[in-house]
């Protein structure tokens, strides 16, 4: 039986689940050999709101939002009554040849909500999975099938973003450009296009976001000249290249993407698993554009972070070119839990706090309060660049504060600052030097405060 004191025999409970961790469980993300000298393992007993408490009842602030998957802090219990009710009705049904309520009203929320374009059929059809990487797959698969169901064989290519990130399996990789997660894979991947990043901290002198964002895009229109007829389409990340360390680009971009695919004929995909559920202050990314994407991924936040879940979103003419008499023209992709009840459970109940909450509108008050904080961070003679989409707040740690110095990648200051925001009670997750706030929308002033306090005392400590 699981002891519940905190004396284990010589061990602390938290020390014996770090001892016990460490001999049976491989972590994601992790260089394992850096536990526990390097990098701390700190076991979690639950969560409460923005906190994670630890077993010896040390409490974190989840300032990441436990990788952006939370969204209404942890343990929300709407939520967990919702998953509660479902597990004792159905837990699990394959979706093939069956159906339940939770998918089918899921799928009408979620189309319901969708970004729209005045002048575009919306988007029709959801197609389940059960994790980003998955619905990445999906809308990868179903827009090279699609132009292959039409005879378009040469279609075979997508264009991604330079610094872009789609996930960890082999397809989504395929379409990511950060060299830390790909360069080992790259003889298993398939050849994707990569055109200019539009991010916002390239601009060159002199030049705006705008003009930034206007100059990537032209380069898309080159690349899409270039390979006319042989792109299925385009992939990206609305407004925030995020595990591309959080680098934000303007929302003109993404308008000028959407034209751009519907002059060449490709397929306009956008990956909001991170940006999607009003992380960026819009409930989907894509709106601040005024731009409706032919496939839409979510995945994260869909649940409110309580459980796995992806959906692609895709238009009619998209569904209904798998329509046949043939199997093969069907799009057969499945995975043994697509839509599991469960999850799609957590998902309505998740759409309905935002209502019940108006979240939207309480985060604008939250994101005002975050820049009000970040303010005197900026000044930071380590702090190169603060910038901010919503509830989504990044610094750039450069060693001469400015964007020509950045640090020697050797000298770890992410880590360093990742443990030393821990020892404050703070969990601030680095992406190389840029360290950001990601904090679920629960997050109250006291606890900012907390986050910006620790956040400059972290940078100091990294760079001393
Ligand atoms: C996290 C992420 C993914 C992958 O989702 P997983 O559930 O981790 O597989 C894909 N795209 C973006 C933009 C992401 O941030």
């Amino acid at each position: 039986m699981r002891q519940t004191n905190h004396q284990v025999g010589m061990l602390t409970e938290a020390d014996d689940w770090r001892v016990r961790d460490l001999s049976v469980v491989w972590h994601p993300c992790t260089q394992m050999r850096e536990h526990p000298d390097t990098l701390p393992l700190v076991p979690i007993a639950r969560g409460e709101g923005a906190w994670l408490i630890g077993h010896d009842g040390r409490r974190y602030l989840d300032a990441v939002s436990s990788w952006w998957t939370n969204l209404f802090g942890h343990a929300e219990p709407r939520i967990a009554a919702a998953i509660g009710a479902q597990a004792m009705q159905l837990e699990q049904v394959m979706l093939a040849g069956f159906t339940h309520a939770p998918a089918v009203e899921l799928a009408e929320r979620l189309l319901a909500i969708a970004p729209r374009q005045s002048d575009r059929a919306p988007l029709a059809k959801v197609f389940y999975a059960d994790n980003g990487s998955a619905g990445v797959e999906v809308a990868l698969k179903m827009a090279f099938h699609w132009f292959h169901n039409r005879g378009e064989h040469r279609r075979t290519r997508f264009i991604a973003l330079e610094n872009g990130y789609h996930g960890e399996t082999l397809g989504a990789l395929a379409v990511g450009d950060i060299p830390l997660y790909r360069r080992v894979y790259a003889p298993l991947l398939a050849e994707a296009l990569f055109a200019p990043s539009p991010d916002a901290y390239l601009a060159r002198p002199g030049e705006s976001a705008a003009d930034c964002a206007a100059r990537a895009a032209d380069a898309l229109a080159a690349l899409l000249e270039r390979h006319a007829g042989e792109v299925c389409a385009v992939i990206v990340e609305p407004r925030v290249q995020c595990a591309g360390g959080m680098r934000m680009h303007h929302p003109d971009y993404l308008a000028r993407v959407r034209e751009l695919c519907d002059a060449s004929g490709a397929f306009l995909i956008a990956d909001e698993i991170a940006v999607g559920f009003g992380r960026t202050g819009t409930l989907f990314a894509s709106e601040s554009s005024g731009v409706m994407p032919d496939l839409l991924c979510l995945s994260k936040g869909l649940t409110g972070g309580f459980l796995p879940l992806a959906a692609v979103l895709a238009t009619q003419a998209i569904y209904d070119g798998f329509l046949d008499d043939s199997r093969e023209r069907a799009f057969l992709h499945s995975h043994s839990y697509t839509g599991n009840p469960l999850a799609c459970a957590a998902a309505l109940a998740s759409l309905q706090v935002f209502r019940d909450d108006d979240i939207l509108t309480r985060n604008r008050a939250t994101a005002a309060a975050m820049t009000a904080l970040a303010e005197p961070l900026s000044q930071h003679r380590h702090v190169a660049d603060v910038r901010q989409a919503g509830m989504m707040l990044a610094f750039e740690l450069t060693e001469g504060g400015n964007k020509a110095t950045p640090f020697p990648a050797a000298s770890r200051i992410g880590l360093k600052a990742y443990r030393a925001a821990l020892a404050r009670g703070v969990v601030l997750r680095p992406l190389g030097d840029v360290l950001y706030w990601m904090p679920p929308y629960c997050v109250d002033a006291e606890q900012l405060q907390l986050l910006a306090d620790v956040t400059r005392a972290a940078i100091d400590e990294a760079t001393a």
